[in-house]
């Protein structure tokens, strides 16, 4: 049964990075395993609770994915232990605590001796999807130079490539490269306070802050309380007059610091209308990187290592069909990919270039009718089955309310071409194992119940439908 432990962990290792696991999971041991309870160890309080807070949730979904069943797992602090281990100072006895300023930070001592040399360990960055990584990017001639500023300021941030723009059209990498600097940062370093969010949520939280009388607090988190700023869509705050002003005081403070900061968008700078001069000019002191649309080698090779990941059977011929259809953007290409392997699997047949035709014809004429959306599905899905949205993005796992929760993933996956854990993410924040065993669970019992079979076809032609 410790296998079982071993086997969960050594799943989420890649996703969670070898810092990531180094530092909080292998620490703990397996006390006992009494039924549907495994019984850990963890070397300190301070190490329990970050566990519990942070990364309880995905082991758990791990076992389940595993097993089929849900365990519980129950922590107590090793008595032997307990001695060495530092007291941890009252602000980070609550994790959860994490988002106001004071409390950021995590405290472990690198030596046990007395008197105690603090380093001071960052929470994890917030908002970083697990699949967007460095290994998993591929390079070509159409994002080389990016991808290697992007592992340059990665390797040396607040130097040569800062700041660091990348620019170019949607669905291109800019976000994957933007994540994968965070994974990095913050794993070759945990003590760097990484923060990332999109251009929207700065605004937002930058303008409740005013309202709330919490500037100081937005002040202190986004100029001194940060290592590493990077921001998504940048031109979002064109022609927002206060936000661009207060993101020029921000790049200011956190520049002559020596703190890297990395922002994307969809144009060059001199071409965002309505942005100050003083910000265009300062996005221009780095280096200002594009990605353009990949070629047809890149994008084959994209495809393989998605179907690879997503564990899609296609023959290489079919992959070099497949990409030679869909050539804009990679994630049209992903999403025609997932919807190909869907329909195949539906109706348990092989992809052959012959299915690709068939299924694509379809899918671009859909695509341009009605671009659907993760809520457009769950708004649906919600009035189909008469439950609240709240229940499908929360915690119940009663069937009136699970089986719903599950064709909605399921549909949002084959008809908004979002990623697993993207979808994780909109149901209130769930693993991507659980929307991959949502997947297989109703692809499978639409074989066996009419009933659902026929709910799920009137919600596909419900949500395509203009
Ligand atoms: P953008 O932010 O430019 O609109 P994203 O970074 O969201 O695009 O990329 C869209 C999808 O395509 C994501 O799933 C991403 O992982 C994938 N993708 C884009 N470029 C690559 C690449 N070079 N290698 C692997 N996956 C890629
Ligand atoms: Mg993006």
């Amino acid at each position: 049964m410790t296998d079982l432990w071993n086997e969960a962990l050594q799943g989420l290792q890649p996703r969670l990075g070898q810092e990531t696991y180094d530092l909080w999971l292998r620490p703990l041991t397996v006390a006992a395993v009494e039924g549907q309870t495994i019984r850990l160890r963890a070397p300190s309080l301070f190490m329990k609770e970050w566990f519990e807070n942070h990364y309880m949730e995905a082991v758990l979904d791990e076992i389940e994915a595993r097993t089929e069943a849900r365990y519980v797992l129950d922590l107590e602090v090793d008595p032997n232990a307990a001695e060495l281990a530092p007291e941890p100072p009252p602000a980070s006895a609550d994790p959860d605590n994490a988002g106001s300023a004071s409390t950021r930070s995590a405290f472990v001592a690198a030596e046990p001796a007395t008197p105690v040399e603090v380093r001071q360990v960052a929470p994890p960055p917030v908002g970083l999807s697990e699949r967007y990584r460095f290994d998993s990017f591929i390079s070509g001639a159409s994002n080389e130079l990016a991808a290697s500023a992007a592992r340059a300021a990665a390797d040396q941030p607040g130097t040569r490539f800062n700041p660091l723009l990348i620019y170019g059209g949607v669905g291109l990498g800019k976000t994957h490269l933007l994540h994968a600097v965070g994974h990095s940062l913050y794993e070759s370093d945990p003590t760097r306070r990484i923060t990332y969010l999109s251009a929207e949520r700065f605004m937002n939280e930058f303008i409740s802050a005013v309202r709330y009388n919490q500037f100081d607090q937005f002040r202190r988190k986004y100029r001194e309380d940060c290592d590493v700023l990077l921001i998504d869509d940048i031109q979002f705050i064109a022609g927002r007059d206060r936000t661009m002003d207060e993101f020029f005081h921000v790049f200011n403070a956190l520049y002559e610091a020596g703190k890297q900061i990395m922002v994307t968008s969809d144009r060059t700078p001199s071409d965002m209308q309505g942005m100050e001069d003083r910000i265009t000019s300062r996005l221009n002191w780095g280096l200002v990187a594009d990605i353009k649309s990949p070629d047809l080698e890149t994008r084959v090779a994209i495809l393989r290592q998605k179907a690879e990941n997503d564990r899609i059977a296609i023959a290489d011929d079919v992959c070099v069909y497949l990409a030679g259809q869909v050539q804009s953007n990679v994630r049209e290409l992903e999403g025609a990919l997932v919807r190909v392997a869907t329909f195949a699997d539906l109706k348990g047949v092989p992809i052959t270039t012959s299915f690709i035709r068939e299924v694509i014809g379809e899918t671009t004429k859909e695509r341009r009718r009605t671009p659907v959306t993760v809520e457009a599905v769950q708004k649906a899905v919600a009035s189909h089955f008469s439950v609240r949205i709240a229940d499908l993005k929360g915690p119940r796992r009663h069937k009136g309310i699970s089986r719903p929760r599950m064709i909605a993933m399921f549909l949002a996956r084959e008809l908004t071409g979002s990623s697993f854990p993207e979808i994780g993410l909109r149901f209130g924040g769930k693993d991507h194992s659980t929307v991959i065993n949502a997947c297989k669970r109703i692809t499978a019992l639409s074989d066996e119940d009419p009933e659902l079979r026929s709910a799920v076809s009137q919600l596909r032609e419900h949500l395509s439908s203009p």
